[in-house]
């Protein structure tokens, strides 16, 4: 059975046979797109030739693209350790014609690839088109002889792609596979469709249409495309596994976890391994891409994510920072396909030790203090934002950190409260600092402060890939 890196050379080739240029993965911090916080799809780095702003000396290409998941509007940092199918960082591969063929070639190129190279059961195979667009259900009909039946319509967003309020726009279709009727879950458009029995593998868009304004929506003269797959998905029903984890890949990582631990993976400390594994790849890749564990901004995020993983590291009773000694394993599976890792390597491994020396203390008495205060808290119990605010303030744990930490238990946090104690402390700064005397500086700082906003996060609420695949 094909191993990751065998699965992704393939779908290049393949695009590469039919006349696609071999693009590399664009850096997991955008270049062109300030607003957006990390490269979270294929078409990323092609925002601009979509839009004609940009020309290339080519009008298909096929990438496979790092992107990351956990930050902005494209969250799955939550689903991490719970749903079979989500990573932080995961690879998109996609394929892209600009304003060269469009709807019947894409499918005819999907279609192709995934039953005939790569053998899948067409019986399995399932898609939605947006409920208007007849063309694509007719052309599933016709070039994979679906039936109505496993043709479903769906009238949401989930199915219609825009860049953002304006731009190009257009229907998209997905792909999904159906790992069988032993796991909970429905068909797209289901009420229980958020289970993992049928799985996205494949997303493909239809750009054809421009959001000029609001209410005018024009044909674009030359549609294009814009295709992602992901690369464990795929590789999960390639390897007859339900669940990404369980790919040569993750494996792989996972087998370094639990010998660097001596805790197996199995019942309760299955999801702390895949955790650990998953949130390794992503601080590695991040720190390769020069993104720095800092207090606000992508580093925040970064921060949050290698906090996170610790945790789970001090739930496999490591007393020593562990994250750093996953390293090699990591360049071992990937190093060749990501050059970077290879480069970064010395800096990824001390970053991630500073990292977790500097939070280990903190963390073992802020997770006392959490034992303490939820000691006789069932289910469906709640903790005070004070006490999250102090975890944060005094014990460096990132709200979602505290949030995961419960989760388990079935115990929530009062984020209110805790905004609340976060906004009455720098009231409390301002105040004292007033009482020094030097009224009038501090009042243009604060003013300048509170114009700007905190600077977590600020500038990335607003991402201007929205939807993007
Ligand atoms: P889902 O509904 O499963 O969350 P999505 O609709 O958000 O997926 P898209 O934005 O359409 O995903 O991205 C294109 C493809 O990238 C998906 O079909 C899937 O194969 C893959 N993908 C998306 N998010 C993740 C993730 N967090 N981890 C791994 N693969 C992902
Ligand atoms: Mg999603
Ligand atoms: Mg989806
Ligand atoms: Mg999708």
């Amino acid at each position: 059975m094909s191993g990751v890196n065998a699965i992704r050379s393939a779908f290049l080739d393949y695009f590469r046979k039919n006349g696609h240029e071999v693009v590399a993965s664009s850096p997991l911090v955008p270049r062109n797109d300030p607003t957006l916080m990390f490269t979270n799809a294929g078409m990323v780095q092609f925002k601009n030739v979509f839009t004609g702003v940009e020309q290339r000396p080519y009008s298909r290409a096929v990438t496979s693209q790092k992107c990351v998941r956990a930050g902005g509007k494209h969250n799955d940092l939550d689903n991490v350790g719970y749903t079979a199918r989500h990573h932080t960082f995961f690879e998109m591969l996609g394929n892209f014609s600009f304003g060269d063929y469009f709807k019947d070639r894409a499918i005819e190129l999907a279609w192709n690839l995934i039953t005939r190279e790569f053998g899948l059961d067409a019986k399995r195979l399932l898609v939605t088109v947006y409920h208007t667009d007849d063309e694509a259900a007719s052309l599933w009909k016709r070039i994979a002889g679906l039936g109505d039946d496993r043709i479903i319509r769906i009238p949401t967003s989930d199915n219609f792609w825009a860049m953002g309020d304006t731009g190009p726009c257009g229907p998209c279709s997905e792909i999904f596979y159906d790992h069988g009727e032993g796991i909970p879950g429905g068909p797209p458009g289901s009420p229980d469709e958020d289970g993992d029995r049928f799985i996205e593998i494949w997303n493909l868009v239809f750009m054809q249409y421009e959001q000029v304004t609001k209410e005018e929506r024009v044909g674009l003269p030359r549609p294009s495309i814009d295709t992602g797959m992901g690369l464990e998905r795929i590789a999960a029903v390639l390897q007859g596994e339900h669940d990404n984890y369980d790919i040569d890949l993750f494996k792989a990582l996972i087998r370094a976890s639990v010998e660097a631990t001596g805790v197996p993976a199995e019942g309760k400390t299955r999801a702390s391994h895949r955790v650990i594994a998953d949130h390794l790849r992503a601080s590695s890749f991040l720190i390769a891409d020069g993104v720095l564990p800092s207090n606000e901004g992508r580093g925040y995020v970064l921060r949050r994510i290698m906090r996170r993983a610790m945790r789970h590291a001090q739930l496999l009773g490591a007393t020593e920072p562990l994250m750093w000694r996953l390293v090699p394993a990591l360049v071992r599976e990937m190093g060749q396909a990501y050059p970077e890792l290879v480069r970064g390597q010395a800096l990824i491994t001390e970053t991630l030790q500073l990292e977790e020396k500097r939070f280990r203390t903190t963390l073992t008495r802020g997770l006392g203090l959490l034992t303490d205060a939820t000691e006789n808290m069932g289910e469906g119990a709640r903790l005070d934002g004070e006490t999250a605010f102090k975890l944060y303030d005094t014990y460096g744990f990132p709200l979602d950190l505290t949030q995961d930490a419960l989760r388990q238990r079935g115990i929530s946090v009062d984020v209110e409260g805790f905004n609340a104690a976060m906004d009455r402390q720098k009231a409390e700064a301002r105040a004292s600092w007033a009482g020094s005397g030097e009224a009038a500086a501090e009042t243009v700082w604060f003013g300048v402060k509170d114009k700007a906003g905190p600077t977590e996060f600020l500038g990335y609420d607003t991402e201007s890939a929205e939807g993007v695949i």
